[in-house]
């Protein structure tokens, strides 16, 4: 009986190192999904605000230290220091090798949920005016968590498939584009090492779950706030003669800036010159003094982004001089510094080397090569205004495939990011999102 017992000991001592050899990134996620998705769904109900991922980002701290990794907390410098900084940085260490950026934002929206989800969000708080406001994980970021929260796990148990630092950068305040630059004004890349390569994900309300999404090269827009006052002369409505009329002169504006686009840049150079905000006058019959403006200019390129911002404030300028404005009343165009988001650029080499490794990890069906967008992800900075840490962003599809194939179908939109009834399917894009940022980091850190 000894004997037998003895035997069973030392042959499952000899299977044990056999079973986890056979473990792999698809077995481990589909292991961790269940938690992951339980992780998910408690941050969709408990969503926060830009500037305000208190518990957010400590549930994150205390997931990314069970995984393994050593963790800190409260990282990052904002420039106009209204808000703490939550950034968290999870490192996980095992030997020499790369440096390997893996990185989730951790913030909501001002939305009121229309999911209808059991788990949908009823969560109302206090936006940077005071004012309550709803909040919803509505971008999707709460997927990223969750995902990223597995794919630390995964990568914690595969130690013997790779070798290196990764160090899991879980971000704030990506919806106001300014949680990126806070962690690297923090000294990211002096603290914990500047990456070799940087690795960021999101998911895609047109894509089917199951599906990874990629663009080679420029694949978010440079995203530019622009505030106009428009100055005119104002009086009575009844004798417009007598007056400078900034309403009529703001209209006119508006139509010259399309001409930036149409006349003015190549036609293979996206851009887009959107006025989402026009505010002026008390009453019908009041000429104002002013107009404002609010305005959201996208592109690719530097150099396009640089001729596109200074056309904008020569057309307002022009047009006004044009109208008989006085010099000193000429319009005031000013570019946000703070509110800008770069253009995110994928490595083109590292996107076809990721590819490579997604179409043998998920099947060569799973994955596709999508459009670029006019949307923006501060992602992009961890690469580097000069691109010389290569990055990729890759996105992981969150729609029902009936629901994709319906919409290719008939043309009948689905409801997009941001939107109050976007609802992603959460176990099929999870899993993917998993397997899709595990498997690239232990391509790009596997042992030679
Ligand atoms: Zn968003
Ligand atoms: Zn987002």
């Amino acid at each position: 009986m000894k004997i037998r017992s003895l035997l069973v000991l030392l042959l499952s001592m000899r299977i044990a190192p056999l079973i986890l050899a056979q473990q792999t990134p698809q077995s481990l996620a589909d292991a961790e999904l269940p938690s992951v998705v339980g992780i998910y769904k408690g941050l969709h109900s408990h969503p926060e605000l830009s500037g305000y991922e208190e518990q957010t980002a400590a549930l994150v701290a205390k997931e990314l230290r069970a995984a393994g990794c050593q963790v800190t907390e409260h990282l990052g410098k904002y420039e106009d220091s209204k808000h703490k900084a939550y950034g968290v940085v999870g490192v996980m260490k095992n030997g020499d090798g790369p440096t390997v950026l893996v990185r989730a934002d951790m913030d909501a929206l001002p939305v009121e949920e229309e999911t209808g989800l059991p788990y949908a969000s009823k969560v109302v708080a206090k936006n940077d005016e005071g004012k309550d406001v709803h909040v919803m994980h509505a971008c999707g970021h709460d997927t990223h968590m969750a995902a990223f929260i597995g794919t630390a796990r995964v990568l914690g148990k595969l130690k013997d498939q790779w070798h290196g630092t990764i160090v899991f950068v879980a971000q704030p305040a990506e919806e106001i584009g300014t949680g990126a630059r806070a962690l690297l004004r923090d000294g990211l890349y002096d603290r914990f090492g500047k990456p070799n390569f940087a690795l960021g994900f999101h998911d895609k309300a047109d894509i089917q779950a199951g599906h990874i999404g990629v663009t080679e090269r420029h694949t978010m827009a440079n995203v530019d706030s622009v505030d106009v006052t428009v100055r005119g002369i104002g009086g009575h409505g009844g004798y417009p003669h007598k007056t400078k009329d900034p309403v009529v002169l703001a209209a006119e504006i508006i139509n010259a800036w399309q001409t930036i686009v149409s006349r003015e840049t190549s036609p293979l150079d996206p851009v887009v010159i959107t006025v989402g905000s026009i505010h002026g006058g008390t009453k019908h019959n009041i000429i104002p003094n002013e107009v404002k403006m609010q305005l959201t200019v996208r592109t690719y390129k530097p150099e396009v982004r640089e001729r596109v911002l200074a056309a904008i404030d020569r057309i307002a300028k022009g047009c006004a001089a044009a109208a008989g404005i006085p010099s000193d009343l000429a319009p005031v165009v000013s570019v946000s510094k703070d509110l800008v988001t770069v253009s995110t650029y994928n490595n083109p080499e590292l996107t076809k080397r990721l590819v490579d490794v997604w179409k043998k990890s998920l099947g060569d069906e799973n994955v596709e090569i999508v459009d670029p967008t006019m949307g923006g992800d501060d992602f992009s900075e961890y690469s580097l205004p000069d691109h010389s840490i290569p990055a990729v962003y890759f996105h992981f599809g969150a729609v029902e495939p009936a629901k994709v194939a319906e919409y290719k179908k008939t043309g009948k939109e689905l409801p997009t990011l941001h939107s109050s009834k976007f609802a992603p399917v959460p176990e099929p894009s999870i899993r993917t999102a998993i397997i899709g940022m595990t498997t690239a980091v232990l391509d790009l850190m596997k042992k030679s």
